[in-house]
């Protein structure tokens, strides 16, 4: 079963993703998440991705294709996967469609969280991450707050503030989602495949709640 996660940054694409792909064991297979580790490696490629990720620009097609192409050939990924972040692009969509004709499978549903732009402001200056690449848990200062300030409840590591989570490369990657990736919608909603749900800041809906209700309509 492949999932596919849209919606803009910091609408807990993330941490939702996360919860599934434990609740239908398949792996969680993030874009950003993947990009990092490139960059923490600090070879050529990882300074390419950089270049792009730390000025809140999307990282070339060519290359994220690659790069996640390869990595939905891995043999962990034959039962399925939940996709957070990748296709962003029209491009990347159609690729991910070709490559998934070739293996015969496709995209089961492509679930939407849409959230407010100023909320998903607020919501990003407050994100806290953990930078333990075995965890990468997410945490939020309002509404998942840590139990020991700035600690990992999981796994004890300091928790970091992702350097791209600063207002003005937000302000950038959200001006990114509306004139590209936002078109994603389109593209799937084309196909009758995609599920929105719509948060909102007061609606203390928390992930839990969200990847409840998702599994639910998988079940449908
Ligand atoms: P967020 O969804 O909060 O922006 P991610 O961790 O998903 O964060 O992505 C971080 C960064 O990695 C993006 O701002 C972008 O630079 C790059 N990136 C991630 N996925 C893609 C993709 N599919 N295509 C191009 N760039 C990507
Ligand atoms: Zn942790």
């Amino acid at each position: 079963m492949i999932i596919i996660m849209l919606g803009a940054p910091g609408t807990g694409k993330g941490t939702v993703g996360n919860l599934l792909a434990e609740k239908l064991g398949i792996p969680h297979i993030s874009s950003g998440e993947i990009f990092r580790s490139y960059i923490n490696s600090d070879d050529e490629i990882g300074k390419e991705v950089k270049s792009y990720v730390s000025e809140g620009k999307l990282v070339p097609d060519e290359l994220t294709i690659r790069i996640l192409e390869k990595r939905l050939q891995e043999s962990d990924t034959q039962k399925g996967c939940i996709l957070d972040g990748y296709p962003r692009t029209v491009v990347q969509a159609e690729s991910l469609d070709a490559l998934l004709k070739k293996q015969n499978r496709s995209v089961k549903v492509a679930v939407n969280l849409s959230l407010s732009d100023d909320e998903i402001v607020d919501r990003i200056t407050k994100r806290r991450s953990c930078p333990n690449v075995d965890c990468r848990e997410i945490y939020n200062l309002d509404f998942r707050k840590p139990k020991v300030e700035n600690v990992c409840d999981k796994c004890g590591s300091t928790l970091i503030i992702r350097e791209d989570d600063n207002e003005a490369t937000v302000r950038k990657r959200l001006e990114n989602y509306h004139n590209i990736s936002e078109n994603l919608i389109e593209f799937y909603q084309h196909k009758d495949i995609l599920y929105t749900v719509k948060l909102n800041n007061e609606s203390n809906k928390v992930s839990s709640d969200i990847a409840k209700e998702i599994e639910e309509y998988l079940k449908r």
